[in-house]
């Protein structure tokens, strides 16, 4: 496949299906100047805000389906509990990862996130701005 980033404006690469998102950022990793470097770290931003996107998307279709089957225990259908439970217990799943990719975004925007609250301070805060809790690095 033949990407030519070098002709569109960085904000179409990023309007575009994020697997070219994708392809750009490695692209622009081999050129590396100054630029080509923030330009790589946005397309990363893009790639996690795409993902938490996704994520935030697939938890509301789980969380239909588990209204569904509860609906559906309504009007006498009862649904296997251990569907739901399986359901359940992959939404924690989805959850974990979202909290994960926000963080990760929060690091990569230069924020400090707050383990109490998940707030992204400002570098070299040493309280949180949310909930006024100590904020460790690392
Ligand atoms: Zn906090």
């Amino acid at each position: 496949m033949k990407f030519e980033i070098t002709i569109h404006p960085l904000h179409k690469v990023l309007g575009c299906a994020g697997d070219a998102a994708l392809d750009a950022a490695s692209a622009l990793r081999e050129g590396a100047s100054a630029v080509e470097r923030r330009a790589a770290e946005s397309l990363s931003q893009f790639r996690l805000e795409r993902e938490i996107r996704d994520l935030q998307e697939e938890i509301g279709l789980q969380m239909r389906a588990v209204g569904e089957m509860m609906y559906a225990s309504h009007r006498g259908h009862p649904a296997d509990s251990g569907q739901v439970q399986e359901v359940l217990e992959y939404v924690d799943g989805l959850y974990e990862e979202l909290e994960a990719h926000r963080r990760e975004l929060e690091t990569l925007r230069g924020l400090l996130v707050c383990s109490s609250c998940g707030e992204g301070n400002s570098a070299g805060s040493l309280y949180c701005q949310n909930c006024g809790k100590p904020l460790s690095r690392g």
